[in-house]
């Protein structure tokens, strides 16, 4: 879906900052970057506090963050740069918000900021706890089901896709010709890493709107032991590929009862940064689908000294960063269930987030529309924040029942693609984290938000 008149004479004016962005000075072209956006938002001031808050960060030139932004200008291609500013800032935030916001109005719904698609269950490599392990090598979203489910978001203001799988570069063919369909739309995929060569690279410069979160354990022994012998080696080959064609990349972490402490060290922490990563997403292991073990689930306190961590390394470290549930509190809560996204998996079910495997609504039947509007993600909407303590977002991880309940009332199918999952069953398996984190995210919450409700 392309844009409306009015949305193209507002990106135009938009566009003015590209060239800014465009400039060869860093340091000039920033300052005139936070010029822009004090007089873009001059007359509204909806962004008034972000504004503030960016001036604090980036006016202090030695910042991690003034570092961080002004290596987009050293270390990544000028036209990638531009386009991921265009896609990410103008096309998916300020135009796809505001027509988020109206079919948030016209559907009576939930519209996510962003759909996480599984275009593949297959995968090259067969890594310890992964749900997609156990999918087996046959499930795949056909091009035809991608490129009508992105048109389809794309009318409601949705605009980011992220991919997972599966191994997503198993497809890459196909998201390649995707990224080039929708050159409006900004593509991340969480991949191994495996199958980045100096051709896909060339492909990324290509299309410009293509980002991968390479998954690492922490260093050799422990990738290794979890993705298999020699992954390490491919995943650092991948990334001096992703340095060498300057083109952007981040680090996806799965943190877990035996490797926190090395993902929450500075020596982990600098080798991202030098390895030239530009974000980190960090997620907890989760015991999800029969059988998985409990046993590497993080212990209350290893998940609070993440939660210490990640923040003293935002002060210091110049990489971007995203505690996937120790960050509840920058998003009020839950982000699942179309509130900010949700998860289509290779089957073309609609689940509320990658972590919960229920549905009641396939995309290869209804419409996305139909999905965002379905009882399981109406429970969501209507439940969401599951905690007001936003250290406790999960309806699964941290609140006791509340999935089940809501799985129940909107008679919702285990969708795990290996063996069905009775959700009491995968609650009950989480009820003692849920209880041991309680106390700790109450006595965190209470210390950082002196009086707000728990
Ligand atoms: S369901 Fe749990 S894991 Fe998924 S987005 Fe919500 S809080 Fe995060």
């Amino acid at each position: 879906m392309k844009n409306t008149l009015r949305e193209n004479a507002e990106a135009l004016a938009l566009k003015t900052v590209l060239g800014y962005i465009n400039g060869k000075d860093p340091d000039e072209a920033i300052a005139k970057v936070l010029e822009w956006v004090d007089r873009y938002d001059e007359k509204e001031g909806t962004v008034a506090k972000q504004r503030k808050l960016i001036h604090e960060v980036l006016g202090d030139k030695d910042s991690n963050w003034y570092r961080l932004v002004k290596s987009f200008w050293t270390d990544i291609d000028p036209e990638v740069r531009k386009k991921t500013f265009e896609n990410f800032i103008i096309n998916a935030t300020i135009l796809g918000g505001r027509r988020k916001a109206e079919a948030r109005k016209k559907y009576g719904c939930n519209i996510p900021w962003t759909i996480l698609i599984d275009p593949t269950s297959a995968c090259n490599l067969h890594c310890i706890g992964c749900w997609a392990a156990e999918y087996g090598n046959h499930l795949n979203l056909s091009y035809e089901f991608l490129d009508s489910l992105i048109n389809q978001a794309n009318e409601i203001g949705t605009r980011m896709f992220l991919y997972t799988g599966g191994e997503p570069l198993v497809r890459k063919a196909d998201i390649i010709r995707l990224c080039e369909a929708h050159p409006d739309c900004q593509f991340m995929a969480f991949t191994n890493g495996t199958l980045i060569d100096d051709k896909f690279a060339e492909d990324m410069l290509r299309v410009k709107n293509f980002v991968p979160a390479i998954s690492v354990e922490g260093f050799e022994e422990a990738t290794d032991s979890r993705r298999g012998q020699g992954t390490y080696k491919q995943v650092e080959k991948a990334m001096r590929i992703l340095r060498e064609h300057k083109l952007p990349f981040g680090v996806s972490c799965c943190y877990t009862h035996e490797n926190y402490k090395v993902i929450g060290s500075e020596e982990y922490f600098d080798w991202m940064i030098d390895q030239g990563a530009k974000f980190a997403w960090f997620f907890t292991y989760m015991p999800i689908g029969v059988g998985s073990p409990t046993s590497l689930m993080v212990k209350a306190d290893e998940r609070a000294y993440m939660y210490d961590k990640i923040r003293a390394y935002r002060k210091t470290k110049p990489i971007f960063t995203m505690d996937f549930w120790n960050d509840g509190e920058y998003v009020r809560g839950c982000i699942a269930g179309g509130r900010y996204y949700f998860h289509v998996n290779a089957n073309g079910d609609a689940e509320p987030c990658a972590f919960i495997h229920y549905s009641d609504t396939n995309l290869k039947e209804h419409s996305l529309i139909e999905a965002l509007q379905g009882p399981l993600f109406s429970e969501y909407a209507k439940h969401q924040p599951f905690s007001p303590n936003y250290l406790r977002p999960c309806p699964l991880l941290d609140n006791k029942g509340a999935l089940a309940d809501m799985v129940h009332n909107a008679d919702a199918e285990s969708t795990d693609l290996s063996a069905k999952e009775d959700v009491d069953d995968l609650t009950a398996k989480c009820c003692e984290a849920a209880d041991n984190w309680k106390g700790v995210a109450d006595a965190i919450w209470q210390k950082t938000h002196p009086g707000s409700p728990l």
